[in-house]
């Protein structure tokens, strides 16, 4: 039987960076991934002639030093192979309680100025939420069993669009204020406004693709099409097969790594350690999911009126901050009066190497896999349809004319998330980052079994490539 130092379950983001550093630290690693190429979430690829982001919107800068994914993507051997494009302000914040457009820049300073000049009247809480920002991505974790929603009434009291213009990007970490942290708001959105947002020039499987490269090119193996489907903890061995279960292959570990959700590795072991697994997770529960449209436009956006490369357009309905977490399960129903909030991207108002025409314009937002019934798939398909029309009827209602501009459209939902990543509830962030959760760990409580992952550092780029670097150090440290 063929015996690896590290099996890695799961060619996304954490499975990837973490295969990465031990290649490179000398281990002999196979990575086995399910799906016809690597990156999981962050993959981009055509639908027809449409270029297709599987994720990335943008994350915070990794060639600041003080940025988690400095460090991971440096020893990875990545860092310089990948080009990450300056993303502009934060975002343009438009519709809910806002009468007209504010635009978040991207550092605190300016961010801090746009501020004191559209809500002169809360310079003081302002400075006050920034230097706590701050002092919680230093390390101060007095607040953490507040919530976002908390922390903001404390501050703002009941002047929502000011509230509503901070974090307009909420989709970003979860849909509630009420149950998102303010530690994991402070953290995430603070390193925005401390770095600045990027975008993986040409897309996120460059980088992806990059790191399966490291790996391969330092001796270690990437299996595609192979779904792993046990794990004998007493053997320390790994089943897989050809995704119709023909070809079942067995082999042996050392350390086995999840990227892979908590759950589906709770089923492959099965039984008593299995069971041993979820209790040691009984008191988290999922994050959100989102759904993803993608349109082709004839135009750039900017000629239907996008102002800049990232806009938060939040609905009619939405006044309160409080009000965003309707959002989640307004596709459960039949379109109607209300729209989600929208986090909308123009690959084309950056350098952001994304192929046009058609233009791109990539659209997201909050979503729940029990919105879908997946029991008809030609009625599933038929009502993505429905809701992907009432988007861009109210999308053309805010910028006139880009409708007739569609050429091509591609829609992904909770269910699309599910069944593409093997993601249970279709969750894209790991564990709901809730007030007081446990701080998030590649550490399991069955031995020479690891995480890494959005379950094992927090959701999104950041948090899984910080748990990619755990994860490898946990590794070589117990290795010595
Ligand atoms: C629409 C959308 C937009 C997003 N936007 C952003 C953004 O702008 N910024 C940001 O920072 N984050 C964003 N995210 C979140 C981010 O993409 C994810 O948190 C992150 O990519 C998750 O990486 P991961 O490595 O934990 O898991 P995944 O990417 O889910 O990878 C897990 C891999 O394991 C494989 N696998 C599962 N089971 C098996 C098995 N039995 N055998 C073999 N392989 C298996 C899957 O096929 C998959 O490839 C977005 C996500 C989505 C869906």
């Amino acid at each position: 039987m063929t015996s690896y130092d590290v099996v890695v379950i799961g060619a996304g983001l954490g499975g990837l960076a973490t295969a990465a550093i031990l290649t490179k630290a000398g281990r002999k690693v196979l990575v086995i991934e399910r799906s016809n190429s690597v990156g999981g979430a962050a993959s981009s690829y055509k639908v027809g002639d449409l270029f297709v982001e599987g994720s990335l919107h943008e994350t915070s800068d990794p060639h600041d030093p003080r940025d988690p994914k400095h460090d991971v993507l440096t020893r990875a051997g990545v860092l310089d192979t990948v080009t990450f494009v300056p993303a502009g302000a934060l975002y343009e914040a438009r519709g809910g309680p806002l009468d007209t457009p504010f635009v978040l820049p991207d550092n605190f300073e300016a961010a801090s100025a746009a501020l004191a000049t559209r809500f002169p009247d809360q310079r003081e809480p302002v400075a006050q939420l920034f230097a706590q920002m701050r002092a919680v991505i230093a390390g101060d974790t007095t607040d953490a069993t507040l919530s976002l929603q908390d922390k903001l009434d404390d501050l703002f009291g009941d002047d929502e669009p000011i509230k509503c213009a901070l974090a307009a990007n909420l989709a970003y970490y979860h849909d509630d204020p009420a149950t998102l942290a303010w530690t994991h708001f402070a953290t995430a959105q603070g390193r925005y406004l401390a770095s600045g947002g990027r975008y993986v020039q040409g897309g996120s499987q460059r980088l992806s693709s990059a790191l399966a490269r490291i790996v391969m090119r330092g001796g270690g193996e990437v299996a595609l099409r192979r779904v792993v489907t046990s794990v004998d903890v007493e053997a320390n061995t790994v089943t897989h097969s050809a995704k119709d279960g023909s070809d079942p292959k067995t082999l042996g570990y050392e350390r086995l790594v999840s990227n892979a959700a908590p759950a589906t590795l709770a089923a492959l072991l099965g039984g008593g350690a299995g069971r041993t697994l979820m209790d040691s997770y009984a008191d988290q529960s999922p994050s959100i999911s989102l759904f993803a449209l993608t349109l082709g436009l004839s135009k750039p956006p900017r000629a239907f009126g996008f102002t800049g490369y990232s806009t938060q357009l939040l609905p009619t309905w939405l006044k309160r901050l409080a009000d965003f977490k309707a959002g989640t399960t307004l596709m459960k129903d039949e379109p109607g009066d209300r729209m989600p909030p929208l986090s909308i991207v123009d690959y084309a108002a950056i350098d952001s190497g994304v192929p046009a025409p058609p233009y791109v314009l990539s659209i997201f937002g909050p979503d729940h896999l029990s919105n879908w019934d997946e029991s008809d798939m030609d009625a599933y398909r038929d009502k993505r349809g429905r809701w992907q029309d009432a988007i861009v009827a109210a999308l053309d209602g805010v910028y006139p004319g880009v409708k007739d501009a569609i050429v091509a459209s591609s829609f992904n939902s909770a269910l699309s998330v599910r069944q593409y990543l093997n993601a249970p509830n279709g969750a894209v962030y790991g564990f709901a980052p809730s007030p007081g959760a446990p701080p998030p760990s590649p550490k399991t409580v069955l031995p020479r079994l690891y995480l890494s992952s959005a379950y094992a550092g927090g959701g999104g780029y950041t948090g899984v490539l910080q748990s990619a670097g755990l994860c490898a150090d946990l590794i070589l440290r117990q290795d010595h």
